[in-house]
Order: C-alpha cells, then sequence, then structure tokens
C-alpha cells in the first residue's frame, strides 16, 4: 500500500483539466490536501468555485480557476493560457488531463458527425493542444509530470461506443509518442492511467441500470493518482497504470 508522506507535492504546481466533477475534482482536492497549487480548469465557472471553496478552507495555497471549454476554444486561447501561467506561475509541475465526453453509443454507420467532431475535439485534439503549448512549461520544472487519461476501451475497441473508444487510442498514440519525445531531452515523466470503472456521472451516463454503490468512488484512486502525481514515479516514464496495478512496491 502506498503511503505518501503529508507533504508529498509541496511546491509543485499542477493544472487538472475537468477538475470541476468526478475524478478530476478528486484529484484536485487531494492534489491540494498534499500540498499541491491547483490550476483547476473545467467548462463551469460554478462548478470550478465550488472546489475553490473546498480547496480554500485547507491549509494549502490558493488555487486558480480557469474555466476553459476544451471543445469550443479556439488555438489561440491555448497559447494565451500558456503564456498567463507562465506570468503567474513560471513554470508548471504537473499536467493531468483528465476531462473527456463519452459522447453518444450507437453504431458507426449511426454515428453522428457532429457527436464525432465533439468527443475527438474535447477527448484528443485539445490534449493535443494543451501538450503542445505547455509543455514548455513544464520542461522548466524540475521534476515535471504529464499525465494522460485513458480507459480499456483504449487498448480494446467497444462496439457502439464510437469515437469516445477511438480517441482513447488516439491518445495512447500521443501518450507514447510525447514520450519518445522526451525520453532523453527533458525531466517530464509521461504517463498514462486507466481508472477502470468509477462512480462519476460518465459511469452512470454509460451504465444507466447499474446500482452506482457497486462501483468504487474516485476517493479509491487517489493513492495511484498521488504517486503519478509526485516525486515517487521517477521511473516511471512512458509507463501505463490502471486502477487494478499494485503500483508501488
Ligand atoms: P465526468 O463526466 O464525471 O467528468 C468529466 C469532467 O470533464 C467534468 O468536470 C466535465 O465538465 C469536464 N469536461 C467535459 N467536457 C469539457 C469541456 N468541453 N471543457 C472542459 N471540461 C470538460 O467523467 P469521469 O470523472 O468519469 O472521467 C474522468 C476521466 O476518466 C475521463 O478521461 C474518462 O474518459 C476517464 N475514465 C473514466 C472511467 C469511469 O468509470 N468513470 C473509466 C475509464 C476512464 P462538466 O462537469 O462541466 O461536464
Amino acid at each position: 500500500m502506498y503511503n505518501p508522506g503529508k507533504n508529498l507535492l509541496e511546491n509543485r504546481v499542477i493544472l487538472v483539466t475537468g477538475a470541476g466533477d468526478g475524478i478530476g475534482k478528486q484529484a484536485a482536492i487531494t492534489f491540494a490536501e498534499f500540498g499541491a497549487e491547483l490550476i483547476l480548469l473545467g467548462r463551469k465557472q460554478e462548478k470550478l468555485e465550488s472546489v475553490y471553496d473546498m480547496i480554500s478552507k485547507m491549509d494549502t495555497p490558493k488555487p486558480c480557476i480557469v474555466p476553459f471549454d476544451l471543445e469550443l476554444c479556439e488555438e489561440i486561447a491555448y497559447s494565451r493560457l500558456a503564456t498567463k501561467i507562465q506570468e503567474d506561475y513560471g513554470r508548471l509541475d504537473g499536467l493531468l488531463h483528465n476531462a473527456a465526453i463519452l459522447g453518444p453509443r450507437v453504431p458507426i454507420e449511426n454515428y453522428a458527425y457532429k457527436d464525432w467532431e465533439a468527443v475527438m475535439q474535447v477527448n484528443i485534439n485539445s490534449v493535443f493542444l494543451l501538450t503542445k503549448f505547455l509543455l514548455a512549461l513544464l520542461k522548466k520544472s524540475d521534476d515535471g509530470r504529464l499525465i494522460f487519461t485513458n480507459s480499456g476501451v483504449g487498448q480494446k475497441p467497444r462496439a457502439y461506443w464510437g469515437a469516445y473508444s477511438i480517441s482513447k487510442y488516439a491518445l495512447n498514440g500521443l501518450a507514447k509518442l510525447v514520450a519518445d519525445e522526451l525520453e532523453n531531452t527533458s525531466n517530464v515523466v509521461v504517463t498514462s492511467v486507466n481508472p477502470g470503472a468509477t462512480r462519476t456521472k460518465m459511469r452512470n451516463a454509460a451504465y444507466p441500470g447499474e446500482n452506482p454503490d457497486s462501483v468504487k468512488p474516485a476517493t479509491n484512486l487517489m493513492p495511484l493518482y498521488l504517486y503519478l502525481a509526485g516525486p515517487d514515479s521517477r521511473n516511471e516514464h512512458n509507463s501505463f497504470f490502471s486502477s487494478e496495478d499494485d503500483f508501488s512496491k
């Protein structure tokens, strides 16, 4: 069992996407509990404010809120975000690519192109853009972490899951490609994580007939997420983790 120290993430600036709900919300709160300074990126201001309020009550640095729609923002907005982080923090020690949308579950021949585009925009194109513009800031960290969130359906295609499944395949490729590029050229450790079945809004939409209590809560994932965000994963470059892994022997 991984037993992280209370100050594991002290002096680390970490950006979490989709920080307003689900796994991203829990990760942001947990990273703050362990001392990190959080940049909370998400689509809905009110959800981010609620996470901000929770973190503000802790004895930890105040987070910053970034309302940002990963589907609708143009490339220039990503570039401006990087400039703002450079001005405010001068570096980034962690980037958790967490936000995603499920999209419809229908056969390919019935899959509307606008749905395909939306899923691809949030789940892979925005991840490319954030990585492209924020990599320079991660390289300024002594010990940067770039974490991609994958899924079982990104390892084995799932009939009717269309763009979601394919976007996770592409994400796997992007993570490996970036890891390869950074192998000998930076201190940035690149990892991927498949959280597995977790009790969230997305899981509920995917499996409406399931009793949510039969699925693990996001809190169960946090030892793994802390491991990936903190210094103990220094030797895990280009590794893929799943929630079932006994990751910290
Ligand atoms: P949720 O749907 O509960 O949360 C997703 C988060 O992403 C929300 O905060 C959501 O914001 C945000 N988001 C969605 N679209 C956008 C957008 N256009 N711009 C900005 N933020 C956006 O999902 P989970 O927490 O379940 O999933 C987190 C990650 O884990 C995803 O990458 C998912 O694919 C992966 N995963 C989850 C599993 C599970 O069982 N839960 C299993 C395997 C993988 P808003 O609240 O406004 O919608």
